[in-house]
């Protein structure tokens, strides 16, 4: 089997509610997706990085894991591209006793549900129809699809958390629904976070905006968290 890779570095966890952990992020290549605040462009084609066979990935893994690694973060571009390598990636971190972390959009629950088994968390991003993050027909099924992912991991126990990345451009009662329909989708517990994360550079939304979507979601599921990216403001990559 082979991969291709984008980068592999370590550095502090920006994002989410792990956010501080030192972490080894694996950047998969290939995202069949295009949203409008995209940061990571160059890993969106599928022949992007380089490509290793599955042991030799696992050994560069190895060789970069530094001493006190929280998690090892599958990112991209979108991992669920790769799902296979991904799942036999993360199940070689486990078992060196390190905990793996997948990020993704989710628009595949069947790939999802084959690197499950091998997460000990998982985002799971559910993305707006403003992003532009693909056509809006498109949009409802791949928001289905990560509702499924999101019902899958419940089942799993996976710890889970939700994450949805707004703009200028977005409305807080848009949120608010989200919020309705995750909390509405899972028995109470599944979920471990729910984290409004602002764009960053780009059509960013005023921070009254950020308020009144923590106030539509905060009576649903009183967790909510604006989290930017915080390895950002302190120049980590
Ligand atoms: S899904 Fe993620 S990697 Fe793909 S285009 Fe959107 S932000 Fe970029």
């Amino acid at each position: 089997m082979k991969v291709r890779i984008f980068e592999v570095f370590t550095s502090v966890e920006g994002e989410g509610i792990l956010y501080g952990t030192k972490t080894l992020f694996v950047r998969l290549a290939g995202c069949p997706f295009g949203c409008f605040y995209c940061d990571t462009l160059e890993a969106l084609p599928a022949d992007s990085g380089t490509e290793y066979s599955l042991e030799d990935a696992m050994a560069l893994v190895d060789d970069s894991l530094q001493k006190n690694t929280f998690k090892v973060n599958f990112t991209g571009g979108d991992p669920l591209m790769q799902h296979e390598a991904v799942a036999e990636m993360a199940r070689h971190v486990q078992s060196r006793g390190v905990a793996t972390y997948l990020e993704s959009s989710c628009f595949d629950s069947e790939r999802f549900a084959h690197v499950l088994p091998h997460l000990d968390y998982a985002k799971i991003e559910f993305k707006t129809p403003d992003s532009e993050f693909v056509d809006l027909g498109g949009h409802s099924a791949a928001h289905r699809s990560a509702l499924e992912c999101l019902r899958n991991a419940g089942r799993a126990g996976t710890t889970t958390y939700v994450k949805v990345v707004v703009s200028r451009r977005t409305s807080p009662q848009y949120v608010g629904a989200l919020a309705d329909e995750v909390f509405g989708a899972v028995p109470e517990g599944v979920v471990s976070g729910f984290v409004i994360q602002p764009t960053y550079g780009i059509e960013e939304p005023s921070l009254e905006a950020l308020m009144e979507m923590y106030d539509a979601v905060y009576p649903v599921y009183d967790g909510v968290r604006i989290v930017p990216q915080m390895h950002k403001y302190i120049g980590a990559p």
